[in-house]
């Protein structure tokens, strides 16, 4: 069965075209203005509706277990949400392992979780302690298996070192893999919690205080230096929260050091104040949510393209079960939050109907620039003939209000209640299957394929 999709306006990170897509056995097979119809295909009437690769998100965290607890989206519905946003490919993080596991131990366990996954996927591998096993452990990971990007944390259990950033660094360049990094300076936290706790300031509030943005950007930059050290291995950045972090990348960026950064939609939409509401614990997650005047500096990073990519962190735990959990304690709250299905709709409104970015900055933000650092360009990401075709439409005149009962996740809040949105994606392909409509979720468990992913390289096309 052919698709065709007819009188659209196709939208990539270039530019805009009055054009058709004709879509055969899941790829675009050829794009014009005018395509005519015949009894072989079936017809999409896209008139009036932008037509843009779909959604990639390439941060989230589907039926993770961060030791205290287990996120209730697994690859099901959390890639179901996406899904119903306009996002066709996700890259989830790999939780942490039992201490000493292997880097393979990790990825075979990804792989039965995500077998019901409705859109594409990878995984990004996680590097939780080093040692000569490990280290040569990367390049058949990239190789064989296909994982070409991998994260290492400066917090929480499993940090790592600097010693060991800098081999880790060394190794994944040469490995043609690109690091991604959680930077938040774990020495600083520990210090500042205790204190804290000492104080009996356990209110959600406290949760900003207590990793405030010094210790991100003071991390961020110490990594872009070992970066540097590591004969100038690439790096990007996970979850930039800050304008001084930010600064920090701009300056590595005009030194010609290759560094991307990533944000996502709740640093540039909510603010601190959000911890002081009685649902506080709602918006616990690290790094936490900034003063109000790093919102517009994010978004300068935004429109200037000094962050390349918007992605979510998707972690989803339950307003219920964070209750029941903190118990008072901030610290006790399992961090994260949901997001994977509002993406698209909040950068849309917020950033393209609000005048600070284009059309084509929004598909490069959300689809291309993920594409092309994580190996999946030009089969994802593009509107290539040859491409997969994975679309969202968007219809850029209706609005909407979020609300979590129109949502497809397994969760009970968003954190964007009541947000209204100019804009909406209303059709969503993934390699030419419709897997929402109007809402309506329209995929099936298993369709989802894992993505043996390209290695990084370097090059003009960033
Ligand atoms: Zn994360």
């Amino acid at each position: 069965m052919k698709l065709l999709i007819k009188g659209g306006t196709l939208v990539d990170d270039a530019g805009e075209y009055r054009q058709d897509l004709l879509i055969m056995q899941g790829k675009i097979v050829r794009r014009a203005p005018q395509i005519v119809a015949d009894e072989s295909m079936g017809v999409i009437d896209a008139r009036e509706l932008l037509v843009m690769p779909g959604g990639i998100d390439v941060h989230t965290h589907f039926n993770i277990d961060v030791g205290i607890a287990q996120s209730c989206d697994d690859f099901f519905a959390g890639t179901r949400a996406a899904a119903c946003g306009g996002t066709t490919t996700i890259i989830d993080h790999m939780g942490f392992g039992p201490a000493g596991c292997s880097l393979h131990h990790q990825l075979e366990k990804y792989h039965r979780d995500a077998a019901r996954a409705v859109i594409d996927y990878s995984f990004h591998g996680v590097i939780q302690h080093v040692n000569p096993q490990i280290l040569e452990e990367i390049a058949p990971m990239v190789q064989k298996e296909g994982i070409s990007s991998f994260k290492f944390y400066l917090t929480y259990s499993y940090m790592l070192q600097d010693s060991d950033v800098l081999q880790v660094l060394q190794q994944l360049n040469e490995a043609g893999a690109l690091a991604t990094v959680h930077p938040e300076n774990d020495a600083a936290i520990r210090w500042r919690t205790a204190q804290l706790k000492q104080q009996n300031k356990t209110a959600p509030v406290w949760h900003a205080h207590s990793r405030p943005l010094a210790c991100e950007a003071e991390a961020i930059s110490r990594t872009i230096n070992l970066a540097r050290l590591a004969d100038n291995a690439p790096l990007y950045i996970v979850h930039l929260s800050n304008g001084l972090g930010l600064d920090y990348v701009r300056m590595a960026k005009a030194a010609g050091q290759p560094v991307w950064a990533e944000t996502c939609p709740q640093y540039l939409l909510l603010d601190m104040g959000r911890y002081l509401l009685p649902d506080g614990l709602k918006y616990i997650l690290s790094p936490p949510l900034r003063p109000h005047s790093e919102l517009d500096k994010l978004w300068v990073g935004i429109a200037d393209g000094s962050i390349a990519t918007l992605a979510t962190d998707h972690c989803n735990f339950p307003w219920r079960q964070r209750q029941q959990m903190a118990a008072g304690d901030f610290t006790r709250c399992p961090n994260g939050m949901p997001g994977v299905e509002n993406r698209l709709a909040l950068l849309f409104s917020e950033g393209v109907m609000k005048g600070r970015i284009s059309r084509s900055r929004f598909v490069s933000l959300t689809s291309t620039m993920p594409a092309k650092l994580f190996g999946l360009w030009p089969e994802k990401g593009s509107l290539l003939p040859g491409s997969d075709a994975d679309l969202v439409l968007f219809d850029p005149r209706s609005q909407h209000i979020v609300h979590h009962t129109d949502l497809h996740d397994n969760g009970d809040y968003t954190p964007y209640e009541g947000f209204c949105c100019q804009g909406k994606p209303v059709m969503t392909l993934s390699r030419g299957e419709v897997v929402c409509r109007e809402g309506r979720f329209t995929g099936k468990a298993g369709h989802g394929r894992f993505i043996s992913r390209k290695p990084f390289v370097t090059g003009s096309h960033l």
